[in-house]
């Protein structure tokens, strides 16, 4: 095989392996990070679900206070009553003292429901904090396994890189050049063999000439259609 030919088919799968690499690069941070968002994603939720536990309890407390407060008037205007010798009076105080009852039944109520709602959000508290342990743990392998495969794909494009290097000085500057505008512009096929009398890389038949001189392999012979380098599979 023509000594060009063969530096573009070495090169060319170098160029694949890099590519692949590469995107391995950009693609290790990106699954990391979005990783970590669905960490922090239930580990915000968590925190929510305690903030919104204090402020419930804060609630609660309020009114156990203001239910304590209207039972000490209550109890004021118990005596108040039973000291009371005019009848009018009597039954102002009997009527305030049945106003304060009504209203402590309603707190009474909202405390209730408020305990309920703790308890309801304070009994996930546990389940998940064992699951923000857990995805914090397989989050944490996960990242270590990123670490090793970038350092890995990292020394596996050096050495291709230095491979590279040594394949790209057989070509000539104008022949590499078309090349690499080949194997940006074709998805990485700039080089193809052909099949039969067809270029295997559009499947364009070849002009006899055209297909003699690929079999002779002297020269590179590019497709008059896809303009890819052709060559014979041995
Ligand atoms: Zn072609």
């Amino acid at each position: 095989m023509n000594e060009s030919l063969a530096a573009l088919l070495s090169l060319q799968e170098i160029d694949t392996k890099r590519a692949r690499l590469l995107r391995d690069l950009q693609r290790i941070p990106r699954e990391q990070q979005q990783r970590l968002a669905e960490v922090d994603a239930v580990r915000t939720r968590l925190e929510r679900g305690r903030e919104e536990g204090k402020r419930m309890r804060a609630e609660e407390k309020n009114l156990e206070l203001e239910m304590k407060s209207r039972d000490e008037k209550l109890e004021k205007l118990r005596v108040q009553a039973n000291m009371s010798r005019d009848t009018s009076t009597l039954l102002a105080t009997n009527h305030q003292m049945q106003t304060i009852k009504d209203e402590n039944a309603k707190l009474e109520d909202r405390a209730l429901g408020l305990v309920d709602r703790i308890n309801e959000v304070e009994r996930d508290f546990d389940k998940q904090e064992k699951e923000v342990a857990k995805i914090q743990e397989l989050y944490n392998a996960f990242a270590e396994n990123c670490e090793k495969e970038l350092a890995e794909t990292k020394q596996q494009l050096e050495t291709l890189d230095r491979d590279k290097s040594g394949v790209t000085v057989k070509v000539s500057r104008e022949i590499l050049e078309t090349y690499n505008r080949l194997f940006q512009a074709r998805d990485g096929l700039a080089v193809c063999p052909i099949d039969g009398d067809v270029c295997s890389g559009c499947s364009t038949v070849l002009l006899p000439n055209d297909l003699m001189k690929v079999k002779s392999a002297k020269d590179i012979i590019y497709c008059k259609s896809c303009s890819r380098a052709l060559f014979v599979q041995k």
